[in-house]
C-alpha cells in the first residue's frame, strides 16, 4: 500500500512516528494490535458519535447480514435512512444515498454546474471536499498536512474552473463575485473540520447565503463532518442558513461507508432517473450501511445527546485551556458543539493563513507525548477531534491530566 496506508493522514507523517495498527475499538477506545488500549478523539475521523462497536448498531448489523449484504435494488432501510436525514436537515426534501464523501461533492458540483448551466465553483482555502478533481485545489486535511501544492493528476483546465478565497472573510468573496462570471456554485464547509476547527465568524454565513443568491449560484454546505455533528440538523440548523445542496457523510452511515446529496424536490428531480443529470452506484443504499446509520439517527432524534456532547466538550477543552496556560504554553482552542481543535498559536485562528501559522512541531511533540500516555489525537494538527456520547467525565479528566503532563514536557 502507499506509504502502508489506505489514507494519507493515517501514515503519521504530520507528527512523525509510525501508526498503531488497531486491532479493535469499543466506546470511547481503541486497542493496538501490542494490546494498548488508547482514548480516542479521533472517532474514525468523525462517525462514532455514540461511540465504537454501539451494541445496538452492532446487534442490528448482526441481524442484517444474515438477510444478505447488497441487493442492488431497491429496499426499506434506503427508504427509512432517507427520512432521518429528511426529517433532521432543514433544507433537505429529496436525498440521493451514495458510498463516501468524496462521492457526494462530487455529485453535488455535477448537479449544481447541470442546474446552472455554468462551469466554475468557488471553494475556500483550507476547506476539503474529498478527493474528486474539481475540489482538490488548496484543499485541506491530508493535502495541507503532507504540505504539497495542489496535487498532480488534476487537469490545470480543470482546477482553473475553481476558484479558491479566504474562509470567513465576506470582502475575499464579493470580490471573486464581481471578477469572475459563470459561477455555478460556492461550496462551504460551514464549520470548517479541515485546517483545524474554523468556526464562521458571526454573520459570515449569512453573507455568503446573499451574495450566492444576488449572483444566481447555488450554494453548497459540505456538511459531511458538521452533519448531524454540531447539531442534530447541522451547521445549517445551528446557523438557521438554508444552503440549495448539502452533503453528507461519516454519521449518517453510523462507521459504515456512506454518502448523501440533497437539496430541494425541485432541485434533486434532475438527478436521474428523475432527471438527465447522471449518477449511480453498485453498493449505494446497500442494507448494511443503511442499518449503521438509520440506527445512528434514531439515537441523535433525542435533543439530551446534543447537551451530553456540549458538556462534555466544554468540560474537555477547558480543562485543557487551563492545562496549556499553566504551563504556558501558547494555544488557542477552537469547538463547535464536540467537534474541535488546539492550534498550537500565538494568536486566533480563523482561517487558512492563520492556521498556517501554527507551529507543526510542537504539535507533534504533544501528540507523541499523548499518544505514550494513552491518549490518540489526530496524527495532524489540521485536523478536528471529536467528543463521543462514550466519552465519560473520568474519561475526560484523564485526558486533561495527560495533556497537563504533556505541556510540561513541551517546555523542557
Ligand atoms: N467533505 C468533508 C467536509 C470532509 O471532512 C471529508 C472527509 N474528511 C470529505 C468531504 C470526504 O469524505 P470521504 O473521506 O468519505 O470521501
Amino acid at each position: 500500500m502507499p506509504g502502508g496506508v489506505n489514507s494519507p493522514v493515517r501514515a503519521f507523517r504530520g507528527v512523525g512516528g509510525t501508526p498503531l495498527f488497531i486491532k479493535s475499538a469499543s466506546g470511547a477506545t481503541m486497542t493496538d494490535a501490542d494490546g494498548r488500549t488508547y482514548i480516542d478523539y479521533v472517532g474514525s475521523w468523525g462517525p462514532m458519535i455514540l461511540g465504537h462497536s454501539d451494541p445496538e448498531i452492532v446487534d442490528a448489523l448482526k441481524e442484517v447480514v444474515a438477510r444478505g449484504t447488497s441487493f442492488g435494488a431497491p429496499n426499506e432501510l434506503e427508504v427509512e435512512l432517507a427520512e432521518e436525514v429528511i426529517d433532521a436537515v432543514p433544507s433537505i426534501e429529496m436525498v440521493r444515498m451514495v458510498n463516501s464523501g468524496t462521492e457526494a461533492t462530487m455529485s453535488a458540483i455535477r448537479l449544481a454546474r447541470g442546474v446552472t448551466r455554468r462551469t466554475k465553483l468557488i471553494k475556500f482555502e483550507g476547506c476539503y471536499h474529498g478527493h474528486g478533481d474539481s475540489l482538490l485545489v488548496k484543499a485541506g486535511s491530508g493535502v495541507a498536512t503532507l504540505g504539497l501544492p495542489d496535487s498532480p493528476g488534476v487537469p490545470a483546465s480543470l482546477a482553473a474552473n475553481t476558484i479558491t478565497v479566504p474562509f470567513n472573510n465576506p470582502t475575499a468573496l464579493a470580490q471573486a463575485f464581481s471578477e469572475q462570471q459563470d459561477i455555478a456554485a460556492v461550496i462551504i464547509e460551514p464549520v470548517v473540520g479541515n485546517m483545524g476547527c474554523v468556526p464562521p465568524k458571526t454573520g459570515y454565513l449569512q453573507a455568503v447565503r446573499e451574495m450566492c443568491t444576488q449572483n444566481n449560484a447555488l450554494l453548497i454546505f459540505d456538511e459531511v463532518m458538521t452533519g448531524f455533528r454540531v447539531a442534530r440538523g447541522g451547521a445549517q440548523e445551528r446557523y438557521k442558513i438554508h444552503p440549495d445542496i448539502t452533503t453528507l457523510g461519516k454519521i449518517i452511515g453510523g462507521g459504515l461507508p456512506v454518502g448523501a446529496y440533497g437539496g430541494s424536490k425541485e432541485l434533486m428531480r434532475n438527478i436521474a432517473p428523475a432527471g438527465p443529470i447522471y449518477q449511480a452506484g453498485t453498493l449505494s443504499g446497500n442494507p448494511l450501511s443503511m442499518t449503521a446509520g438509520i440506527v445512528t439517527l434514531r439515537r441523535l432524534r433525542d435533543t439530551a445527546v446534543y447537551r451530553q456532547l456540549e458538556q462534555a466538550s466544554q468540560r474537555l477543552c477547558n480543562g485543557l485551556r487551563l492545562a496549556a496556560q499553566d504551563a504556558k504554553v501558547k494555544s488557542t482552542i477552537n469547538r463547535v458543539g464536540s467537534m474541535w481543535t488546539g492550534f498550537f498559536a500565538d494568536e486566533e485562528v480563523v482561517d487558512w493563513s492563520t492556521a498556517d501559522k501554527c507551529d507543526r512541531q510542537k504539535y507533534g511533540k504533544f501528540f507523541h507525548a499523548m499518544l505514550d500516555q494513552g491518549v490518540y489525537l489526530a496524527p495532524s494538527q489540521f485536523e478536528a477531534a471529536f467528543v463521543s456520547l462514550a466519552h465519560s467525565d473520568d474519561i475526560i479528566d484523564r485526558t486533561i491530566e495527560a495533556a497537563r503532563r504533556a505541556f510540561a514536557t513541551l517546555e523542557r
